[in-house]
C-alpha cells in the first residue's frame, strides 16, 4: 500500500491533513511536533535517495507520514526486494530490516533503533534449531518471518501469518517442524489437521521414533498478542452485543476461536475495508487498530487498547530522523547466513 503523505514536504500542509486523518486520536500539539519531524524525513529521503518502508504497527502519525510503502512484514520483504533506492530505512523491527537485507544484500539498510527488538525472534537461536533437526532428522523446519537471519538460515523455509497453512501444505510430508510461535503453530496444527506436540514443554515427548505426531513446536509466544483473553472477548461482546471480533492467528487458539474472525494483520485490513458491521473489534497490536480507524473514518473500531507492542514502540520519527542524516543503525549480515536465509525466504515468496 502506498500512503498519500510520504512526498509531502511542507508542515503545515502535513500538519492539516494528519490532524483531518488523526485529530481525534492525537492531541495538537503533538502532530504540529510530529508534523515538523516528518516534513524533514521527507526532503532528506529524496536528497539520500533512500526509501522508508512503514509496518502497519508504527504509531499512526508516524505510519501516515514518512513510509513509501507501508504493510505487514511479507508486503515489506518485496517492497525491498524490488526497490532500486540506495538506502532502505525500515520503520519496523529487527529482524524485518534483516529480511529486507537478506532480500537486496546490495542496498544500505537502516534500521532507526537498536532496541526494536522482538519477543519471538528472541526466543529461539540457531543452536536451538540445530538440535531439533537432530532429534528429529529429516524433518523440514518452517520458521515464521519472525525469526533473525541465522535461525531462517537453519531453515528450509520461511511463513508468515498469512500463508503459514499454504506453507506447511505444501512441503508434502507427514511431519513438519514449525518454528517459534506457539499458538500459531497450534491454530496451523488445527487449519490442516494435524496434532502437534512440544518437545520443551515436555522431554517425554517427541522422540523420533513417536510417530504419534505431524507437526513439533516451539515455546515461542507474541508478548502482545498472548496477552488477549476469553475474558476480554466475554466483557466486550456482554457490551456490544453486534461486535465483530477479528483476531490475529498469534493469540490463542480458545481466542482465536472464540473470535468472529481471524487473519494476518493485512487480512483484518481488507476484512474492514470489504465488510459493513455496526463496529469491530482488532485483537491485535494497538496502533494497527488506531491506523485502520484512520483510513476507515466512516467505520466503528472499539479500543482494547492497553497492548502496544514495545518494541514496534522504539521506532520514532525522531529517531528515523536521525537514521537518515547519521546513516544509523546500518543491517549486516554475514554471507554465509544471509545467502542460506534467502533460500528459505524465497522459497516462501514463491508459494505468495
Ligand atoms: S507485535 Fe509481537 S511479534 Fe510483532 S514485533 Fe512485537 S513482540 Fe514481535
Amino acid at each position: 500500500m502506498i500512503p498519500a503523505l510520504a512526498d509531502e514536504t511542507s508542515a503545515s500542509k502535513l500538519y492539516l491533513k494528519l490532524q483531518d486523518m488523526l485529530g481525534d486520536v492525537v492531541p495538537a500539539f503533538e502532530l504540529r511536533l510530529k508534523s515538523e519531524l516528518a516534513a524533514k524525513i521527507n526532503l532528506l529521503k529524496v536528497q539520500k535517495n533512500a526509501v522508508i518502508l512503514g509496518h502497519n504497527y508504527m504509531e499512526p502519525a508516524l505510519f501516515h507520514s514518512i513510509p513509501d510503502y507501508i504493510g505487514d512484514s511479507l508486503d515489506l520483504a518485496r517492497r525491498a526486494a524490488a526497490t532500486n533506492k540506495d538506502i532502505i530505512v525500515f520503520c519496523g523491527v529487527r529482524f524485518m530490516a534483516e529480511t529486507a537485507k537478506i532480500l537486496n544484500p546490495k542496498r544500505t539498510i537502516l534500521l532507526p533503533s537498536l532496541k526494536a527488538g522482538c519477543s519471538l525472534a528472541a526466543s529461539i537461536t540457531a543452536s536451538d534449531v540445530r538440535g531439533l533437526k537432530k532429534k528429529f532428522p529429516g524433518v523440514p523446519v518452517v520458521t515464521y518471518v519472525n525469526t533473525y537471519a541465522d535461525v531462517k538460515a537453519e531453515s528450509d523455509i520461511c511463513c508468515t501469518s498469512s500463508n503459514a497453512a499454504a506453507v506447511v501444505e505444501s512441503l508434502n510430508s507427514n511431519t513438519v517442524i514449525f518454528l517459534p510461535d506457539e499458538y500459531l503453530a497450534k491454530n496451523v496444527a488445527r487449519e490442516t489437521g494435524r496434532h502437534i506436540i512440544f518437545p520443551t514443554k515436555d522431554p517425554r515427548n517427541g522422540s523420533a521414533s513417536d510417530l504419534d505426531y505431524q507437526m513439533i513446536g516451539w515455546q515461542g509466544r507474541c508478548e502482545v498478542h498472548e496477552k488477549f483473553s476469553l475474558e476480554d472477548i466475554a466483557d466486550i461482546r456482554r457490551q456490544f452485543p453486534d461486535v465483530v471480533i477479528l483476531a490475529h492467528p498469534e493469540c490463542s487458539p480458545e481466542v482465536v476461536d472464540a473470535s468472529d474472525y481471524s487473519g494476518s494483520t493485512n487480512a483484518m485490513i481488507k476484512y474492514v475495508e470489504q465488510t459493513h458491521a455496526p463496529r469491530y473489534l482488532l485483537l491485535t497490536e494497538c496502533s494497527m487498530g488506531d491506523n485502520i480507524a484512520a483510513a476507515n473514518p466512516e467505520k466503528e473500531m472499539l479500543r482494547l487498547c492497553s497492548v502496544r507492542c514495545p518494541h514496534m514502540n522504539q521506532i520514532t520519527l525522531e529517531d528515523t530522523l536521525a537514521s537518515l542524516k547519521e546513516n544509523q543503525h546500518i543491517i549486516d549480515i554475514p554471507e554465509d547466513i544471509r545467502s542460506r536465509a534467502a533460500r528459505a525466504v524465497e522459497r516462501m515468496i514463491a508459494i505468495g
